[in-house]
């Protein structure tokens, strides 16, 4: 009789906590929410347990240089524009005017950005997505961008190489970073689901850091983070992340997700590789070698400079 009670009595805690549902973060997950776990996502979508998803913890002692991964040119970068910033019940998402290109950067073609959001853990804590040799920075920025012909992020998900997203960095800084205030301010009045508002005028420019600081950076190929999980991504990840102070991070923490609970932990585990390798621009090279000629430079004048 024991032997029938106990599966019993897990098909009803399975049906309780398993349930199907839409897609959640794993800091959403209650017996009472039925929603999708990221170790479920594939339940939504089947894409999700591809082989090639994102995101992926970077070893830089594993990653190879690539000499074809030159700096990237930014064009339109610095246009300014009015942006609506949405909390979309996962995260908080700016659309972007499709006038803004990246191209270079071993990109096999210019891309144009469509929008930007970000990820972020629990009042600063760790929270980003990709992680590199194992560290979790507080959040990550991805701006997202597809091949200039195409016209919406759909079509252009159905191109194996059809999106390229820019991956940020942040780190804890003392002081406030001021080029941030729009987007802080601006979450105040989005906290709840669906509430969306307008942004003062910025540049895409302002939120990264400057192109001199753009130089080195990781890539592969990889997926969306969020379901469907479509594989059509080229992953850009900078290594100069951008300083925001705590109170800026914890603003993040103050916005509630879809079910009312506070959207923190908004990221994606880190996905198997599968075999795939994680290339480094020569950026890095680049700037030690300048740096080393402008030291060369300058001892060769001071010994030649009479006393
Ligand atoms: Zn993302």
């Amino acid at each position: 009789m024991q032997q029938l009670i106990l599966p019993a009595v897990l098909a009803s805690f399975w049906t309780i906590c398993t349930g199907a549902g839409d897609w959640c973060y794993q800091s959403q997950f209650t017996c009472d929410n039925e929603c999708n776990v990221p170790d479920k996502w594939n339940h939504a979508n089947s894409n999700c347990a591809g082989k090639h998803q994102s995101p992926i913890n970077v070893v830089t002692r594993k990653t190879l240089k690539d000499e074809r991964l030159t700096n990237f040119q930014f064009d339109n970068y610095q246009q300014i524009f009015r942006g609506t910033i949405k909390n979309n019940g996962h995260s908080v998402q700016v659309g972007v005017p499709h006038l803004s290109t990246i191209s270079g950067g071993g990109l096999p073609t210019s891309y144009k950005a469509v929008q930007f959001h970000l990820h972020w853990g629990n009042n600063g804590g760790p929270g980003s997505e990709h992680t590199i040799d194992g560290e979790q920075y507080p959040m990550e920025l991805h701006i997202v961008h597809m091949k200039h012909h195409y016209t919406d992020l759909t079509t252009a998900l159905s191109d194996p190489e059809g999106v390229a997203v820019l991956g940020f960095f942040y780190e804890r800084s003392n002081s406030g970073n001021r080029k941030y205030d729009p987007i802080i301010n601006a979450l105040q009045s989005i906290k709840t689901t669906n509430g969306n508002t307008s942004l003062l005028p910025i540049s895409l420019a302002q939120l990264i850091p400057s192109e001199q600081n753009l130089t080195t950076y990781y890539r592969y190929k990889g997926s969306l983070t969020t379901p469907g999980c479509t594989e059509a991504v080229i992953w850009t990840l900078f290594e100069n992340p951008i300083p925001l102070s705590i109170d800026q991070l914890k603003a993040f923490s103050e916005l509630k997700f879809n079910d009312g609970k506070p959207m923190v932990g908004t990221f994606r585990p880190v996905q198997p590789l599968n075999g795939r390798q994680v290339s480094r621009s020569v950026g890095a090279v680049i700037l030690a070698s300048s740096a080393l000629l402008v030291a060369t430079i300058a001892t060769a004048l001071g010994l030649s400079q009479p006393n």
